[in-house]
Order: C-alpha cells, then structure tokens, then sequence
C-alpha cells in the first residue's frame, strides 16, 4: 500500500496567506511597530466585556438562533433607523454572522452563479475575489485613480455587460479612505435600474468616518436597498476584531438566500458575545456616536506626526487607514519597500498593489492609525527619519 500523501488540485492555485497575516507575521519577526494588519492595539470598552462575562456566568452558552440573537437583531434595526431613516424588518431582513467576512462570502455565494459577471473596484478588499472564483463568477475590475480613488460613471456603465450580476463596493474605502456620496449611489442606481443587477456593500467601517456629509449608506437609498445588502462588523466599531461578530441587512427575500448559506457555513454566531453586543448597542450608543471623533483624533494625530517627514499622505475621509507616497524616500516597489520598512525601520505596512489585479504603478502603502498616541508617536518619529 502506498502512503504517498494526496495532494488536492487547488481550487485557488495562485493564492497564498493574506498580505495581512504575512505582514503581522513579519512585523512580529522584526519586532516592527506593526501599523499593517488593520485592527487596534488598545481594548475594547471593559463594559462590553463585562456583559460578556456575564452573560456566560449566567448559562448563555448554547447554539443562538441561526439568524442571530433577536435583542441584538432589534438593536441593529434600531441603529439602522436612526442612521439611515429606514428601518429594516429585524426577524427577516438582519441576520448576524461569524465577522463582516462570513457575510461578504455568504452574499457572493447566494448571488453568483457560474458564468455571471461581478462588478468591483480596485484597490478592493482581498476576501472578494476568491469568494467570486469559487462561486464561478466572473470579477470585472474598475481600477480607481489615485488620489482620489472615485468611480468614473461612464466607465463604469461601459463594464456592464448582459452578464452583469452583482457590484460590490466599499465605503468608507480600505485602503484609501475614500467615502462615497449620495450622489454615487444616485449614479449606481440609474446604472443597473433597468436590469437585474444586486449590491453588495461593504460598509464595515460605517462609524468611522470623517466626510462632511457623514457615511451614505446603501440602505439610505430607497431603490437600491431593495437589491442591496448591507454589510457591518462590530469588530470595527467595538474594537473587537477577534470577537468575528458582523450582519448583514438585505430585503427578506435576498437574506433567505444568504441565510441559507449561513446556516450551513457557520449555522449561528456565538451566543454571549451577540447578547453583550445588544446590550452595548442598547445601553451605550454613545460609543458608536463618538467613534468619528475618537479616531479623527488619531487621524490627525498622525498626520502631524508624519508632516516633517518625505511621505506625501493622502487625504482621508473615513477608515482607520491613511495612505502615504514614498516616492521622494525609494525607488523600490511597494511590496519590497514595506519588506525594508518592516525589516530596516522597524514599522510595518500594507503595500496597496496587493489590492489590484492590474499593475500599480504608484507608490503607495497603508498604514493603520487604530493606535495608541504612544504607538502612533514612535512610528512617526521613525518614518521622519526617512
Ligand atoms: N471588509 C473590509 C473592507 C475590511 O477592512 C474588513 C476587515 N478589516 C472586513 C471586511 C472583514 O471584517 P470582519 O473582521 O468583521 O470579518
Ligand atoms: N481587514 C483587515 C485589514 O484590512 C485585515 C483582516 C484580516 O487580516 N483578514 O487590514
């Protein structure tokens, strides 16, 4: 008998770890000021966590319902409310899943079937593509201009073919913390009105933005959120990201089908931690209120911090990133520059190209401003020394 291992042909042969993981990976290494993978290195509010803790000591410890918790289901509809003047059925049209990832995947998977087509724009979020693969989609990319980043409209209604099945998009926008308008959404809608074309809209960092008009939200628009789901993660918002607690809100009949994914992928999301997020949702909406503020303070911050130094930092609107051109330091390309950063200075990036299929001719990395000042102080004293 044989004992040759098998080996699977790969579903995803040109995929490696993330650059997230690969990045943290390295800064760890090198003992680097990690500002690459996107998540705070301060806690969440001890409050939450003691509703937590709570919440297990008094026996919340078995399956939740598979479409999520109904208090913390009628607090995201509340929120929704409130925010977006529209308020969504709780029981058929919310469902919580393991992270804002599980409900990208689980929408593209419920929507995408083999041969369609599926609108994004790049630099876009990496768990994208491979979702849109395995679903047998076909990705048409818009690539966005730096600095800006902003949809042309007429390049994007050129893309539309009869295929067309779904446009997923991001805002605010990691990486480049672009927000979009009202008016976006006005132009997407009169793009796709007459065909049947869904959105998928990530709005993963809803409360953390800076936009003079604030975050318009898909759900906001009367027409679209009738095609549209909505997708938050309270690891954003709550400084949780190891929590993987997020939602999707979708018209009934679009979050049947997800949640038939979802019960299958995850079945439901973990119990205690949904009941304490109802009750922080509930009882503490100044969190959430006063995120914008919380992080346009670090946001500027840093970019002080960064204004002696030879990087060109990039407007930002909204997200926990900032862009910086490095133009006037090196010659390398991104990926190798953030290699040396990490490795040479001591502080870790995110190269942007990792966020594009067609080459990125620009000079770009992401840094990650959900730090302590302290944090945030070291890494630009040792970016000024550039
Ligand atoms: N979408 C975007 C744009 C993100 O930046 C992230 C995480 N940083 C996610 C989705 C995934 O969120 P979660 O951690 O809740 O799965
Ligand atoms: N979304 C986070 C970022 O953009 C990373 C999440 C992950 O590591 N998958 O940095």
């Amino acid at each position: 008998m044989s004992s040759t291992p098998l080996v699977p042909e790969s579903k995803l042969p040109a995929l490696g770890t993330t650059i997230f993981t690969q990045m943290s990976a390295l800064a760890q290494q090198h003992k680097a000021i990690n500002l690459s993978q996107g998540f705070p290195d301060f806690d969440g509010p001890p409050w939450l966590q003691q509703r937590l803790a709570w919440h297990v000591s008094q026996g919340a410890n078995q399956y939740a319902p598979m479409t999520g918790v109904a208090s913390l289901r009628s607090a995201i509809a509340d929120k929704t409310a409130e925010l977006y003047g529209w308020r969504p059925d709780a029981d058929s049209e919310i469902t919580v899943t393991a992270g804002a990832t599980e409900a990208l995947y689980a929408s593209i998977t419920a929507l995408v079937r083999p041969g369609d087509e599926v609108i994004c724009f790049d630099p876009s979020y990496d768990s994208y593509a491979p979702a849109v693969a395995l679903a047998g989609g076909i990705l048409r990319r818009l690539p966005l201009q730096p600095p800006a980043f902003r949809v042309d409209w007429s390049q994007f209604a050129g893309l539309l073919s009869a295929r067309a099945r779904l446009v997923i998009l991001n805002t605010p926008h990691n990486p480049s913390g672009t927000v979009w308008l009202a008016e976006d959404f006005r132009q997407l809608w009169q793009a796709i009105a007459e065909r049947e074309i869904y959105v998928l809209s990530d709005e993963v960092y809803e409360h953390i933005c800076f936009a003079r008009d604030g975050h318009a939200s898909v759900l906001a628009h009367n027409e679209l959120r009738q095609r549209a789901i909505a997708v938050s993660s309270f690891g954003k918002t709550f400084h949780m990201t190891g929590w993987k607690v997020g939602y999707c809100v979708a018209p009934a009949a679009i979050s049947a089908e997800v949640r038939k994914i979802h019960q299958y992928l995850t079945f439901s999301v973990n119990t205690p931690a949904q009941l304490a997020l109802a009750d922080m949702l509930n009882d503490q909406p100044q969190h959430w209120r006063e995120l914008p503020d919380f992080y346009r303070a670090k946001r500027d911050r840093f970019v002080q911090g960064l204004a002696a130094s030879r990087f060109e930092v990039l407007p930002c609107e909204g997200t926990y990133f900032l862009l910086a051109d490095y133009s006037a330091i090196s010659d390398l390309d991104d990926v190798s520059f953030c290699r040396w950063l990490t490795e040479q200075v001591g502080v870790a990036a995110i190269p942007l190209s990792v966020f594009c299929a067609e080459p990125f001719p620009h000079r770009l990395i992401r840094l990650c401003f959900a730090k302590q000042e302290a944090t945030l102080d070291a890494a630009a004293e040792r970016l000024c020394q550039l």
